[in-house]
């Protein structure tokens, strides 16, 4: 046995799976995990499946004082013809060693992390619901163990992988939110950490969203940290505008997260031969297309609601609505094509699904 081989522990329990109509989101989890370690010259090691289940970790060490730790969210889904499918894997796995770069967490080996994700998922494959819009949620995590209160990267690591049963996002039908456009608090600045999904940045951004929940918003939109000028991201997902027949989303520029799902888009706006560009986008320059009667569409984008319309937006005293705050129709052929792809309904001209449970193992 070499040191990459992945050991199985099954669980001698198996829990109770809830109804597809009750999942929530990432608040059940199947009964078992991956986990991997980390030693300085040992390097990662020890991959294995064992049973779900509290790990235990002395209280010095360092993710719990100095946050390095890193993490992922994918979705497996179940097909009508009854297959399960990921979307774009080697991409979430290739941005977590991304991630890891920024955090000083050593890079592990994404061929063997899939391998390990898609073994998982096959022994929990009665975890992955069935119903419209529901997915068996992902979420791969590094965490810093080193029992050592110097700050510095620690020399050893857990590698984790577990999966949540979770409801559709969308319950009642794809509806409009509203957000409000932050202006005190920011996300990120360029040198920062806002390209690499930490913890920190997401306990960071909990103020401003508690403000925004305050005002009646769902999501805070972003703006960049310098001059508090250029749009930079919705909540925990990336912003696109329609604005006179073109899409806008702000240009990759050191402090925005380059998600996966917004790669996609790029990528199928372009398909489809629709004018897409990714630049430095103002509020000033969306509050004016508003004004001219020119701003056609506003939506996040992200692996959990894949498509969110933005329906009105606040900014100081002002107050704009977008598209009647109704769907727009690029965000709904975006969505549907998007969810139709990762279900299997269409044709996926990408190659942008994998399936699991078609390889043999070593
Ligand atoms: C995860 C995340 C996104 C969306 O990335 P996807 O790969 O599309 O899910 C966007 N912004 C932030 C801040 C994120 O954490």
């Amino acid at each position: 046995m070499t040191e990459n081989t992945i050991k199985v522990l099954l669980s001698d329990e198996r829990k109770e799976k809830p109804q597809d109509d009750s999942l929530q989101f990432g608040k059940v989890f199947t009964d078992h995990m991956f986990v991997m370690d980390y030693m300085e010259g040992k390097g990662w090691h020890n991959p294995q499946i064992i049973p779900y289940q509290p790990i235990t970790l002395d209280p010095a060490c360092m993710v719990f004082h100095y946050g390095q730790t890193v993490f992922e969210g994918m979705k497996a889904y179940r097909t009508k013809d009854n297959r399960i499918v990921l979307f774009r894997p080697e991409k979430n796995f290739e941005r977590l060693n991304q991630s890891n770069d920024r955090m000083c967490i050593p890079q592990f080996d994404e061929e063997l992390a899939l391998e390990g994700l898609k073994r998982l998922i096959e022994i929990e494959k009665d975890w992955v619901p069935s119903a419209p819009g529901t997915s068996l949620y992902i979420r791969p995590f590094i965490i810093a163990t080193e029992p050592f209160l110097g700050v510095s990267a620690s020399d050893r690591y857990k590698f984790m992988i577990i999966l949540s049963p979770v409801g559709a996002y969308y319950k009642g039908g794809i509806n409009p939110v509203k957000i409000t456009v932050e202006n005190q608090y920011v996300r990120s600045v360029k040198g920062g950490t806002g390209t690499a999904k930490t913890g920190g940045n997401y306990s960071a951004s909990l103020k401003a969203q508690e403000l925004a929940a305050k005002n009646g918003s769902s999501q805070v939109l972003w703006l960049d940290a310098l001059e508090k000028k250029y749009v930079e991201e919705v909540g925990a997902m990336n912003i696109f505008f329609k604005i006179n027949g073109e899409v806008i989303t702000p240009m990759l520029n050191g402090s925005i997260l380059p998600g996966v799902t917004r790669n996609s888009i790029i990528e199928l706006l372009k398909h489809w031969n629709i004018p897409v560009s990714e630049r430095r986008i103002s509020i000033e320059e969306v509050f004016e297309a508003s004004e001219k009667g020119q701003l056609e569409e506003v939506f996040g984008t992200g692996t959990a609601a894949v498509i969110s319309p933005v329906g009105g937006l606040v900014w100081g005293d002002k107050e704009i609505v977008v598209n009647g705050n109704q769907t727009g129709e690029l965000s709904l052929k975006l969505y549907n094509t998007l969810t139709g792809i990762q279900n299997g309904d269409i044709e996926d001209p990408f190659n942008w699904v994998q399936e699991v449970g078609m390889h043999t193992y070593a």
